[in-house]
């Protein structure tokens, strides 16, 4: 399908988040020639923090961007226990500690930096730049400030535009976006907070908390509430306080440890359903256009590293047994359809897990709220084990970059 020469594939990546730029990463280190669309007029990173757990990192392996991304995370934090609690303290379900030994919590506006310059000046980057069509056979539109409108046409086109994304709607099943039912507030501390090595979810009813800890010792948190999908508070701390100010420490603490204005809150939204391929044409989803999910597992933003991953290993392989010669090489064809096979069943299966999970946290009334404490008190470890195992842990392709 694809016409591939030995200067190169001719990429377009369109979106330049955690997704986008990860595979832009890997691409030109394999020796592509890679064009980044991005319709801020800077690359940024949106949110707080981020909870990268092993997937991710067998991604970042992969990519060659393992070691420095465990140089921003190591420090001196140690969790001693992590699980579920109830909002009293009493723990509901404890996470065994090697279930999660290797999960790493980041700041994003560090992790996309570290991304942002790993990428260097080895792509052009077009920030500013709205797409407003992609085609399956490689071209990709888009308007100048000056209201031309423009067109490229690429052997590769790389859908990384998150959640509403503009190239997904080239795939006749789109299935659009849907309200998840609750909406999440999150933040970073301002200084360390000490959680006594311990951390997780606590659960109320259709209410929760996570606390994460960052390398330096400030706290990555979020609290999640059933509300309306457009709620308007016209004091979000105190909206904040009312709910969670009473449940156990070190909670209140950190609520107060966070700056205002570094609190956030969104709808939670997820696709409404499943693509059929990631792949049509020259069209390949990555991340959140791909399968975006609730955050119940903390799992979006690996997923999409873990595309990455697996797409740059498959392409890499293409661009390494390229001939010498100028040829048409079918191999990128080949590439995207093993990468669809392998990354859509698992990212669409903790999609479907993580909306579960959401659900039950979110279920209505006090007696199914006891029940559920009730369920999740008598899971037995093993099979806790085995579920987070299944979820996090991911063999990925190897290290392909380096
Ligand atoms: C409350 C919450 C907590 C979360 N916690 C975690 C967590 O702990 N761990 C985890 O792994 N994941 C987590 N996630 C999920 C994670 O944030 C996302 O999965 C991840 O950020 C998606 O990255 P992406 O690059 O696919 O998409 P995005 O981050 O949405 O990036 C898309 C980029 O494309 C650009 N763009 C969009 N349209 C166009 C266009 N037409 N033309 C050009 N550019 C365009 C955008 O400006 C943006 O820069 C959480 C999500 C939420 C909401």
């Amino acid at each position: 399908m694809t016409s591939v020469t030995a200067e190169g594939l001719r990429v377009a990546v369109i979106g330049a988040g955690i997704a986008g730029l990860a595979t832009a990463v890997g691409l030109v280190r394999s020796g592509a020639a890679v064009t980044v669309f991005e319709e801020a007029p800077t690359v940024r990173s949106g949110g707080s923090g981020l909870t990268v757990f092993a997937g991710g990192l067998r991604a970042l392996d992969s990519l060659g961007l393992g070691a420095r991304f465990r140089a921003l995370t190591d420090g001196d934090v140690r969790l001693l226990r992590g699980g579920q609690r109830a909002p009293d303290g009493r723990w509901l379900a404890r996470i065994p500690a090697d279930a999660v030994a290797e999960m790493r919590v980041v700041d994003r506006g560090d992790f996309h930096r570290l991304l942002v310059d790993a990428l260097g000046s080895a792509a052009s980057v077009r920030t500013g730049t709205r797409v407003d069509s992609a085609d399956p056979d490689g071209a990709v539109r888009w308007t100048t400030a000056d209201g031309l409108p423009q067109e490229e046409t690429f052997d590769l086109v790389v859908g990384a535009d998150g959640m509403r994304s503009q190239v997904r709607t080239a795939f006749s099943d789109d299935p659009g976006r849907r309200y998840a039912g609750y909406g999440a507030w999150r933040g970073i501390t301002r200084g360390p907070v000490d959680l006594g090595g311990e951390a997780g979810e606590t659960w109320g009813m259709r209410t929760r908390f996570g606390i994460a800890p960052l390398a330096d010792g400030r706290v990555y948190w979020f609290a999640v509430a059933t509300m309306p999908e457009v709620a308007v508070f016209h004091d979000e701390t105190a909206v904040l306080e009312g709910l969670f100010g009473t449940w156990h420490d070190p909670i209140p603490e950190i609520l107060s440890a966070t700056h205002p204005t570094a609190v956030h809150r969104l709808p939670i939204l997820e696709l409404a359903g499943h693509l059929s391929s990631y792949v049509r044409g020259r069209i390949v989803l990555v991340g959140d256009a791909a399968h975006a999910m609730t955050p119940n597992l903390g799992q979006g933003g690996g997923q999409g590293l873990e595309d990455a991953a697996q797409l740059c290993a498959g392409l890499a392989d293409v661009l390494t047994y390229l001939p010498p010669q100028r040829a048409p090489v079918d191999g990128v064809a080949t590439a995207l359809a093993s990468y669809d096979a392998l990354r859509r069943p698992r990212s669409q299966r903790i999609a479907r897990l993580s909306r579960l999970i959401g659900d039950v946290a979110h279920l209505p009334g006090p007696r199914l709220t006891r029940v559920r404490d009730a369920v999740l008190d008598l899971t037995p470890e093993p099979a806790l084990r085995r579920q987070i195992r299944q979820v996090q842990e991911w063999d990925g392709p190897g290290v392909h970059v380096r």
